[in-house]
């Protein structure tokens, strides 16, 4: 096991979250999100269970936890981490399923998705982060704030006649009957972070023998929002916070449970389309799309606001149309920040296996954040259409055909900027042959209905298509 002050194996070398932190977390100074997850990593590995392990992030300041640990993980959606772990779970038996929440996230948007997955006794282990607030969105007032506890949504202190009591979630989780440990422990002190170490030891083993629900409170300092230094943010959970949330082991079934096995198949999507009446139907295809490959992936890249989104929806409506198997997985929220929103489209004639796409055939970058950030991962033979109107660097590396698709400056002329990404669904259409310009534009009447915007999107359209010839 790493030692106290050395980095955990469990961890990444570097924290790919931005080019100027690689060695820092994106955590404020003197959190205690950092502690905890410096214990989880070092038990993880202790107990050999960093391979094993499948962590499923919050929306709060443990989302980007996916950068630290060199694990699986998948995010979910606000307050649905333990729903999403009971999927993960129940599909990857083998596994362990490790949901990590906080105040908002589990004891507010969540709850119900919380306490249903207890009261499953499903094996997976639930970390809550108690900070008695929003951390990430600035401290407003959380069911778990203390009574007095001022925030930015109770300026004068929570009242009970207001507000309510504080939730005790722990206390609420070990009176249901599923799960096998329920404890609250801290991270504000070494002697708390010692018996912190203990019980997120004992809830990992009971993950690796599969014996059921975990769910263990963290009283964890948020110095940011609690306007303290870091010491007095420590002393004030012991002094005041543990008042109200006393630690403890509130419950543990560790030894009267036995594994719990469900059943898990692997179901062929063919038996579902089957079940569902979804079977293709060869004889009346028409697909347009000539694929020699087994799926074509489009990476549809920008700023939030320029339709990146709805041109990957457009490529997929289409296609689905058109016969073909299709996903479509749109990335924003937290990313969005970085400046890169995009959607990721796979076209494909057969089953279509995962959703990612990490090697574009084809990518549409309509701002030089994306194109810098996607561009070299489209590998020879592939397509990059950059928006040129936006776009004056191109970088050196890349290694696909590079169209200059001045997409901004042929929206306005057709009407309207917000178009770019119509202009573009039209050069790709025609470049790559994918669909006939009636058919675009039998889709746009059906899309936008309103006669001024389609006209204006069947101009761009054109435009696109048009340029596609000679370029
Ligand atoms: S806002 Fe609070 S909980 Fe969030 S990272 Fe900062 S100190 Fe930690």
């Amino acid at each position: 096991m790493a030692k106290v002050y050395e980095k955990s194996p469990a961890f990444f070398d570097t924290f790919e979250r931005k080019p100027s932190m690689q060695k820092t977390t994106h955590y404020c100074p003197g959190c205690g999100h950092g502690t905890l997850n410096k214990i989880i990593a070092d038990q993880l590995t202790e107990l050999g269970l960093q391979d094993k392990a499948i962590f499923v992030g919050p929306v709060g300041c443990g989302v980007f936890i996916y950068y630290y640990f060199e694990s699986a993980a998948v995010s979910a959606a606000h307050g649905r981490a333990s729903a999403v772990a009971t999927g993960v779970s129940r599909a990857n038996p083998d596994g362990v399923t490790i949901s990590y929440q906080g105040d908002g996230d589990l004891a507010a948007i969540g709850t119900s998705n919380a306490i249903h997955a207890a009261n499953r006794g499903e094996n997976m282990i639930v970390f809550f982060v108690n900070n008695n607030t929003y951390g990430m969105t600035g401290g407003q007032l959380a069911p778990t704030t203390l009574i007095d506890q001022t925030s930015t949504t109770s300026p004068t202190g929570r009242t009970v006649k207001n507000d309510g009591y504080p939730l005790r979630m722990a206390e609420m989780m070990a009176g249901l009957e599923a799960p096998t440990l329920v404890a609250r422990v801290g991270v504000n002190s070494p002697r708390n972070v010692r018996q912190a170490i203990k019980v997120i030891k004992k809830g990992l083993e009971i993950q690796r023998d599969k014996k059921g629900y975990v769910f263990i409170e963290v009283l964890s300092q948020c110095p940011t929002n609690w306007k303290k230094d870091t010491k007095e943010a420590c002393e004030w959970i012991d002094d005041v916070v543990s008042k109200q949330y006393p630690f403890g082991v509130f419950k543990d079934m560790t030894d009267e449970r036995d594994a719990v096995e469900r059943r898990c198949e692997r179901v062929e999507f063919s038996a579902i389309a089957k079940q569902l009446g979804l079977e293709a139907d060869d004889s009346s295809s028409d697909a347009q799309i000539d694929m020699d490959k087994d799926a074509t992936q489009f990476k549809f890249a920008g700023f939030g606001g320029q339709g990146v989104l709805s041109l990957g929806m457009m490529m997929a409506q289409l296609s689905m149309q058109h016969n073909m198997e299709v996903t479509w997985l749109p990335s924003y929220g937290p990313e969005m920040r970085g400046g890169v929103a995009n959607s990721s489209v796979v076209v494909s004639k057969n089953t279509i296996g995962s959703p990612v796409v990490e090697l574009p055939d084809v990518l549409v970058a309509l701002n030089r954040p994306s194109l810098e950030k996607f561009g070299p991962l489209v590998p020879e033979g592939g397509m990059i259409i950059y928006n040129s109107s936006l776009i004056d660097q191109v970088p050196a590396d890349l290694k696909g055909s590079v169209f200059a698709l001045p997409a901004t400056e042929l929206a306005t002329e057709a009407g309207t900027a917000k178009a770019a990404n119509v202009v573009v669904l039209g050069f790709i259409a025609r470049k790559a042959a994918m669909f006939k310009l009636a058919d675009l534009e039998a889709f746009l009447t059906e899309t936008f209905k309103k006669p001024a915007l389609v006209e204006t999107n069947i101009k761009a359209l054109r435009a696109g298509w048009e340029v596609a010839e000679n370029l």
